[in-house]
């Protein structure tokens, strides 16, 4: 037994690049980003990696930017593969959204043990994790954080990838650091996701009229039109497959033939982005649920990845499809 991405073991080739004043872009190839912001005092990290062994990377291409040491790090959501880092930097702050904290409470510890299982490459130097991340500070809709005379908006976008989504715009420099809301070149994961919402999520950061967008996954986008295509992309991604799990409800298919359908219907489109073949199976088990009318994700832990994967890769029968 083992996922899609078990034996993934490429390391990636990381590239930091400047948006704009102080503002920087800390991209994997399709492997979880961070954004930077340099302030007067302090540097602020949105994401903060999967260990702390990854953060020191992360402030290594810091230091070469920039003496200050890293003093607040945003979370953009709850998963392990951004949060579990956080120890790892000298901050003094941890913010997050409400939203994004009670899904810590509710689901963290199932959360790091499924993500690691399912794609250990993922946790370089694991064994330095202390725990879970908790926030230090947080937030119902949006607060602002004053780097002299910058300001960065941290803002509860809606629900989309997870429920607690949460973006940072600066709005002088027209720069959002996205998250997984949205992906570029790589499969949005959507096993904790609100499809029906997602579209006014992405309609919400249109909006805001980003130039410049660092994605959850993939190249920062450093042009409008690029920025464009990112939202299109994911967009059209999870509208495509929410569209076929209705279907499959309404015709009373089972989960595997929805897996199957899906998997021929969004192949030849979307196959290319990396993640494709290890996300597809968590995808599809929530767009079915939620087009069955489950509106709260169902907890993934280690034993629930492993039977829907033996059920959608093998045939084999969901012996609990409710349970967790
Ligand atoms: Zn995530």
């Amino acid at each position: 037994m083992s996922f899609a991405s078990t034996n993934d073991l490429a390391e990636k080739t990381v590239t930091f690049t400047e948006l704009g004043r102080g503002l920087y872009a800390y991209t994997a190839e399709g492997d979880p980003n961070s954004g930077v912001i340099v302030g007067p005092d302090g540097v602020v990290v949105v994401d903060a990696q999967a260990t702390p062994v990854m953060a020191r990377d992360v402030q290594a291409k810091i230091a070469t930017v920039t003496p200050l040491p890293v003093r607040q790090i945003v979370l953009s959501h709850y998963h392990a593969v951004r949060v579990l880092g956080a120890s790892g930097y000298p901050a003094h702050a941890i913010i997050c959204s409400e939203a994004t904290r009670a899904l810590i409470v509710e689901r963290g510890r199932q959360d790091m043990e499924s993500e690691i299982g399912r794609f250990p490459r993922l946790f370089r130097g694991r064994e330095s994790i202390p725990g879970l991340t908790w926030p230090t500070h947080t937030f119902a809709q949006r607060m602002t954080l004053w780097l002299g005379e910058r300001e960065a908006q941290v803002i509860h976008i809606g629900r989309s990838h997870t429920a607690g989504d949460t973006v940072v715009w600066l709005p002088e420099e027209r720069v959002l650091f996205a998250g997984d809301t949205v992906e570029f070149g790589a499969t949005p994961y959507c096993g904790d996701a609100h499809f029906a919402d997602w579209p006014a999520t992405l309609a919400a950061i249109r909006e805001l009229g980003p130039e410049k967008l660092v994605p959850g996954r993939g190249a920062a986008l450093l042009t409008k039109s690029d920025v464009a295509e990112a939202l299109h992309q994911t967009e059209s991604y999870v509208t495509d497959l929410f569209a076929l799990a209705r279907q499959a409800v309404a015709k009373g298919w089972t989960l595997k033939q929805l897996y199957d359908e899906a998997m021929a219907a969004l192949r030849p489109k979307y196959g290319h982005w990396v993640i494709f073949e290890h996300c597809m199976p968590f995808n599809v088990s929530r767009a079915y649920d939620e087009a069955s009318g489950i509106a709260h994700p169902r907890i993934w832990t280690a034993e629930r990845d492993l039977e829907m994967w033996a059920a959608l890769e093998k045939g084999a029968p969901m012996k609990s499809a409710e349970a967790g």
